[in-house]
Formats: C-alpha cells, structure tokens, sequence
C-alpha cells in the first residue's frame, strides 16, 4: 500500500517574498571560470569574455565585473547597442563588438570607444567618416572568413586590401586579424585544422607589414581543443558561465556553472489512475500519486518542448514532467510516497542534495545546445547576483 500523507499538511501557503522563479548567478564561479580559461592561455595570451546576449541570459554587466574580476581584459559583444551599456557601466577595458553593423550602430560603436570588426573596404571608409568628427582613432579588426561561412570576407587578397585601407587611414587604428570556427567543438573533424592553417598564413602576411597587429581565432571549444589556436587573444563565452563548449560535464574542464533555476511548489494534489495534468492531457496517471505544480513554464523560457521529457529536483529527488509545459505552470509527478508540501524549492537547473541538473542535460533532452537554453531564459525570471 502507497502511503499518502493527508492532503491538510499540503495546504500551507508558500512563503511570503519567495519569487515564482528565480534564476541564481554566482558570480564567484564566472571569475573562477574567467581565471581557470585565463591559466589555460599559456604565453601571455589574454581573455576576452563574451557577455553579449545579456551575458549568454546570466546578466550582462554583472558578469562583465566578475569576468574582469578572474583576469579577462577584454569584453566581446555582438552589438553596438551592447557596448554603449558597458560604456555606461564604467567598464575600461577594449570592448569587441563582433557583429555587423548599420552605419548607425557603426557611429554608436565608435563613439563609445568600442573596436568594431570590417571585412569590406567601403565598411571601413565608413567607420573612418564616423571616427573623423572625434579626437580618438576608431580601433579596427579584420575578419578574414577561413571555413565559418558567415561574416567575412573568404578572399584574403580582399582582406589584405582592408588592412591597408585601415593602417593607411589617419582616423583609424588596424588592431586586430581574427576568424571564427565552424567545427571547434567537433574534436576529430579536419576542417578546424584547414580554418586554423588559413588563418595562419593571413596573420603572418599581415604581421609582415604591421608587427604589432594581434590576431584572435579561439572561442571556448578551441581554447580546449588546442593551444594553437590560442593566438594574442580568445574570445570565450560559454565556459566563462560555466557551461561546457562540448555539451559534456563541465566539471571535467575544471567549469563551474554558474546558473541555477529555482521555483517552487504552488499546489501539490492528489491524482487517482487515469487522472490527467495539463493541457491535451499528454500525461496520465497510471496510479494513485501525487502531482506537485511548479508555477513557471515557456512564458519563463522553460520550454514547450519539454513536456514529458525533464527532470526536476524536489526534496533532493529527481521528479519527471508530467504533461505539457504551459505559459506558466508545469506539473511534475512526485510519486505516491512522497513528504513534498507547497513551498518546497523546485530545482530546474541546479544541484539539491547529491541531485543535480545540469544545463546540458536540459539541452539534450530538448535537442539544443546548452547557449540556447540559458540565453532562452525570459526576462519574466529575475536574475540574482550572488557574490562569494
Ligand atoms: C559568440 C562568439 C564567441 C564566443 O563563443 P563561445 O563558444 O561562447 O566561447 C566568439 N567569437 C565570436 C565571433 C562569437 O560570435
């Protein structure tokens, strides 16, 4: 016989000043994570931290801190937009800004003292215009494309040409070379050798002409992967968060995840066989059990697709989905013998007792990567900076 604990001592109310759902940065683990990537450039290589996309859904500026904090003295970007924000939160260090601008954003780069990145010569005739009203040079990096296929440009004579234009320009400053991998997290492959092999010979016919020129390949997988592809500089956002570039533990790396998604259980109720949870009733009860309801769901960013797919942690046990994940609420089956009671904390992503959840584990369940499901995270879930 099952034991069912009465229902009177599931009635308390939860408590007061609690959040729905919280999401817990620990910025003690991103400057871990920033000095452990830091340790890894041997040879005076320097760390820049990506924080773009509100630092991969951890919190942009707070993370930029504790990253500078573990050693990093760059920060990296995609947009201009994200650049004026550090600006105004004081940050000194040279910010990156990775991605392709408007002539609009261009200006709003270079007027915040950002590096911008240009692979084409009438985009840095442009950033020159904007630069020639200031007192400061605009600081450029030229994208060669080696196998990416994305930004760049793949014609390194093309890419030489820029370079010129930029060192030859009064009003701009050529500072970087740099690529991007298409395969780094894919150990094994030979098209990241070919990019890296590529790369190379571009830096050194530039370094030829412009000595003090840096070069920056590496984002987090290839900073593991090799040590040749570490250059002046790597641009590392994932394991900055703790998160593994390779979908693996991170603690095999010496990561430390840094985000942990917490809520709460708001009802626990009793199901009869046969009873069902949620919306198109995906999930029934094949016998008498318990159901404990977590009051967030993809109106949070915890995702629809994980209806009847994830785990929990409620009471340092693992706890399965039941049914389909609604805007915000989800249902979780907490068995027939079970002393759970409302306001009990609901681990998401995290560690409860000897449990714990990882974010690659929630990635693969969803059959993403491990950026997607902490940058999915919505701005309905408040993030919490917890210094060590
Ligand atoms: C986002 C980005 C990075 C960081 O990559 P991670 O895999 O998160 O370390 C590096 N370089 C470029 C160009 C990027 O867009």
């Amino acid at each position: 016989m099952p034991t069912i604990p009465a229902a009177a001592a599931r009635a308390a109310v939860p408590t007061p000043g609690a959040e729905r759902a919280l999401a817990r940065v620990d910025l003690g683990a991103v400057e871990q994570n920033s000095a452990r990537l830091r340790s890894l450039l041997a040879g005076g290589g320097e760390l820049c931290a990506v924080v773009k996309a509100d630092g991969y859904g951890h919190g942009m500026v707070p993370c930029a801190r504790a990253a500078v904090a573990g050693g990093a003295s760059w920060l990296g970007v995609a947009t201009a937009a994200e650049a004026v924000e550090l600006r105004a939160a004081d940050f000194e260090v040279p910010i990156l800004v990775q991605g392709a601008l408007t002539r609009t954003e261009a200006r709003a780069a270079v007027e915040a003292g950002a590096d911008v990145v240009a692979w084409r010569e009438g985009f840095a005739r442009a950033v020159a215009a904007e630069a020639g009203a200031g007192t400061t040079r605009a600081r450029v990096h030229v994208k060669l494309d080696t196998g990416m296929g994305r930004l760049g440009t793949a014609d390194p004579v093309e890419a030489r040409a820029v370079c010129e234009l930029v060192a030859g320009d009064a009003r701009l400053e050529l500072v970087g070379l740099m690529t991007h991998f298409a395969t780094a997290d894919e150990r094994g492959d030979d098209h990241f050798p070919a990019q890296l092999e590529r790369f190379r010979a571009f830096v050194d016919e530039i370094r030829s002409a412009h000595p003090a020129v840096i070069a920056h390949a590496a984002n987090s997988a290839a900073v593991f992967r090799d040590p040749a592809a570490h250059f002046d500089l790597a641009r590392c956002g994932i394991a900055v968060y703790g998160l593994d570039p390779f979908g693996e533990d991170p603690a095999a790396r010496g990561l430390e995840p840094a985000l942990a998604l917490e809520s709460h259980l708001a009802a626990v109720k009793r199901f009869e066989p046969g009873w069902s949870a949620g919306y198109g009733r995906t999930w029934r009860a094949e016998r008498t059990t318990w159901v404990g309801i977590v009051p967030l769901g993809y109106g949070d960013g915890w995702r629809r697709g994980l209806s009847n797919r994830a785990d929990v942690l409620v009471g340092g046990r693992r706890c399965p989905l039941a049914g389909t994940v609604s805007m915000d609420n989800v249902a979780v089956e907490l068995g027939s013998e079970t002393d759970a009671r409302v306001g009990d904390p609901v681990v998401l992503i995290g560690a409860q007792g000897e449990q714990r959840i990882l974010c690659e584990e929630v990635a693969q369940r969803l059959g993403t990567i491990n950026y997607e499901v902490t940058c999915g995270l919505l701005p309905r879930v408040p993030r919490l900076h917890e210094a060590r």
